[in-house]
């Protein structure tokens, strides 16, 4: 009998109205499942937004100490249960143990983060031009925020949305991805055991189309924050601006590195394969285009193929496997349609298939795929494929890359490897990407500094670091002079 899981709504796990559950299985062996979990209707959503439309006043009334202390204490606990937190990410989100534990300990560096921005400054004084008048700006909490998240990263995006959410004064309604809700009630434990009063947070697990437009269309919700798809994301933004309610989208990303002719080939060639397919590449900000200079372009090709053969396949709780399976039967099935369409254009250097053997019989695995000389306009060089599939292709010259690189909707992530000081000033000046790598992996972020894509990657606001402030808030400016005077 597979475990049963609720929502937590009000400080209680209580099931959704109706009786009707999801499952949740192991990607690595689809015969695993993890559990049964409530499959929340419109009524559902609506209880845990009044939840945290009731629990708003009193959390916004504390000080930003005090909500604080509520993150660190989740940082604590979530720092002793990490090692059963990353193997139970491993268990339902398919990605390596070594990927699941630093995804962990993110989790817990993003929550201390956030505890002490309960204390940060969050305004200015700014002069009046009246000597006697003293101005000041301050920050006021959104309100009820809506979190809808992917299930790339099912601890550390939750809790990068969450935890400034909360520390900032908003209460919180989150629903997870449906193929990681496990993961989405380890987030909510967390936040339970650190005692977070009663409807200040709140989770409904559930599908995204029965669910999401309530999360976005309540009058009482004055924020949400989005991570996912690009069509996905489009919806909501159009329910937010019908209401002028303020929302967030972070999504796709069509990610280039540029390799120049000076590089290092041995640092490029394993830093584009680690880009392309750590995690089977379902990092959003994975390598999935690779820009060559003509000059290297054998070179270049000819190793990355070598150490690709070399790539260790396999489930993600042995220690020394790279390339886990990918996530859901939805998600393998259309990697390989992608690369069935990619044939048609590109040349296949290797992979392309489902590797062979036992071990990889009941789970979702693709072989590490890497396409030659792959035209501009192609489905292989525009579409985010989302999987373990890397496009190749050559550049005449640096503006030829860089032209190259920005010939895509998105705008999220992207490296270059060279030792040219002038070419990595003007790739950072001119490249269209929110992350601007050098000599270095696209994927691959840091907690404390601002993250988000530029063009159709998002909707341009931030995530992370301080620049969380500017989604979570709203400016007041104050002007105050004195009585009688
Ligand atoms: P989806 O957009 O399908 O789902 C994301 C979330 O939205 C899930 O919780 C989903 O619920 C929910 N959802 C689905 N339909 C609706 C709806 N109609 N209204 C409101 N919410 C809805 O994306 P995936 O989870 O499949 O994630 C993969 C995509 O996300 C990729 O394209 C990737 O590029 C992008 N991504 C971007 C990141 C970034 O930071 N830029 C990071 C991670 C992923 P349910 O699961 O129940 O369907």
């Amino acid at each position: 009998m597979a475990e049963k899981f609720c929502n937590f709504v009000n400080g209680e796990w209580v099931g959704a109205d109706g009786k009707a559950t999801f499952g949740s299985i192991n990607p690595a062996d689809t015969r695993d499942v993890i559990g049964e979990f409530a499959s929340s209707q419109v009524e559902d959503v609506r209880k845990a937004i009044r939840a945290a439309h009731d629990a708003l006043q009193g959390w916004k009334s504390l000080s930003g100490w005090a909500r604080g202390e509520f993150l660190r204490k989740a940082a604590d606990i979530l720092e002793s249960r990490l090692e059963e937190v990353a193997q139970a990410m491993v268990r339902e989100n398919g990605k390596t143990i070594g990927e699941a534990k630093g995804e962990t300990a993110r989790g817990v560096a993003l929550l201390r983060f956030y505890a002490a921005e309960g204390v940060r400054s969050r305004g200015e004084v700014i002069p009046s031009t009246n000597p006697r008048t003293f101005v000041y700006t301050t920050r006021a909490p959104l309100g009820v925020v809506s979190v809808i998240t992917p299930w790339n990263f099912p601890i550390a995006i939750p809790i990068w949305k969450i935890a400034p959410a909360l520390v900032y004064g908003n209460t919180v309604v989150f629903k997870p991805a449906s193929i990681t809700p496990h993961c989405g009630v380890l987030v909510t434990r967390v936040l339970e055991q650190a005692g977070i009063p009663r409807g200040v947070f709140n989770l409904v697990t559930g599908g995204g189309r029965a669910v999401g437009e309530e999360l976005v269309r309540d009058d009482r919700v004055h924020g949400v924050t989005f991570t996912g798809s690009n069509t996905v994301g489009r919806q909501i933004a159009s329910w937010a601006a019908e209401r002028g309610v303020k929302f967030q989208l972070e999504m796709g990303g069509k990610n280039p590195i540029i390799a120049l002719p000076d590089c290092d080939l041995e640092q490029a060639t394993t830093l584009t394969l680690r880009g392309a397919f750590g995690y089977a590449g379902q990092k959003c900000t994975a390598t999935s285009r690779a820009i060559i200079h003509t000059s290297i372009y054998e070179a270049f090709s000819r190793k990355l193929v070598e150490k690709c053969k070399a790539l260790k396949i396999g489930a993600g709780k042995d220690e020394s496997t790279l390339m886990p399976p990918v996530v859901s039967d939805e998600q393998h099935k259309s990697i390989l349609d992608a690369i069935r369409k990619g044939r048609e254009k590109g040349k296949l250097l290797c992979g392309g298939g489902v590797p062979e053997g036992e071990a990889f019989k009941h789970g979702y695995f693709i072989e590490p795929t890497i396409f030659g000389d792959v035209p501009p306009g192609s489905y292989l060089a525009q579409e985010e494929i989302f999987g373990p599939v890397l496009a190749l292709m050559q550049a005449r010259d640096f503006d030829d890359a860089i032209r190259l690189a920005n010939d895509t909707r998105y705008g999220l992530s992207a490296s270059i490897f060279t030792r040219d000081l002038n070419a990595v000033q003007d790739f950072a000046e001119r490249i269209e990407a929110g992350v601007v790598k050098v000599n270095s992996e696209t994927a691959g972020i840091e907690p404390q500094v601002p993250f988000g894509g530029m063009k159709e990657s998002s909707s341009h606001s931030r995530e992370q670091g301080r620049a969380a402030l500017e989604f979570f808030t709203s400016v007041k400016s104050v002007y105050m002079d004195r009585a009688g005077q």
